[in-house]
């Protein structure tokens, strides 16, 4: 098939990462998790001390920090000014900041163009909000992952607690999905996008294999 992309959009929680992740190894191609990068923009800002909503401070951080992507044995790492942060963004804290900061342009226009720039080098799933709708509208498969909000809060609980973290009751988690939806979705810049010709999954219909299997379906189809 040559060089092609696969767009997975969808809001937090929607089990897109892990559905992404799992086509991309069915297929043998990368998986390029687009939320850590805005998480690392977030937790950047946090590191600072300086608010993620404030555009002028953000803007001169984003022109002195270091922002990387490496991949090593195809598992995706986040460095910031050096130091390999992937571990630290997964925290309540930064997934708010990362909603935060990735509503301004400044910090949107610079990773869309790095997004842009490691997926063309080869093929890639690509998981994020705007990917089909303006990262990359003409990848060659584009999907829409979904579930309902209580379900998202569940799992993404179920998630933290498993990383030892009890930091927050299913309500706060709730709240923080309910906070992250509305900003993503009406966010004047790229907000979370449905575009019409994308696949939608509602996750909660299937496990994590049959959505999965149920994507690729549509893949080997082709
Ligand atoms: O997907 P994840 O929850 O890790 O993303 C963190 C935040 O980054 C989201 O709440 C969203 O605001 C932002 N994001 C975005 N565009 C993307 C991916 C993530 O705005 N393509």
């Amino acid at each position: 098939m040559g060089i092609y992309q696969i767009a997975v959009d969808g809001p937090s929680g929607s089990g897109k990462s892990t559905l992404a992740k799992g086509v991309a190894k069915e297929l043998g191609i990368m998986y390029l998790d687009t939320g850590a990068m805005y998480r690392t923009c977030g937790l950047a800002a946090i590191k600072r001390g300086i608010s993620p909503k404030d555009s002028e401070k953000v803007a001169q951080m984003m022109d002195e920090m270091k922002l990387e992507v490496k991949f090593e044995d195809g598992v995706q790492h986040m460095i910031l000014d050096g130091e390999d942060v992937t571990g630290l963004i997964r925290t309540p804290e930064v997934s708010v900041a990362a909603s935060d900061i990735s509503a301004l342009p400044v910090v949107r226009q610079s990773m869309v163009s790095m997004q842009r720039e490691i997926a063309k080098s080869q093929s890639f799933v690509l998981d994020g909000r705007d990917i089909a709708s303006n990262v990359l509208p003409n990848a060659k498969y584009k999907f829409y992952v979904t579930a309902k909000a209580e379900t998202r809060a569940e799992r993404r609980l179920k998630e933290l607690n498993e990383r030892g973290d009890f930091s927050q009751t299913y309500e706060e988690v709730l709240r923080d999905i309910e906070y992250r939806d509305e900003q993503d979705t009406h966010r004047e810049f790229a907000p979370l996008t449905q575009v019409p010709e994308a696949v939608v999954i509602n996750t909660e219909d299937y496990t994590i294999e049959g959505t999965r299997d149920f994507l690729l379906s549509h893949i080997k189809e082709d």
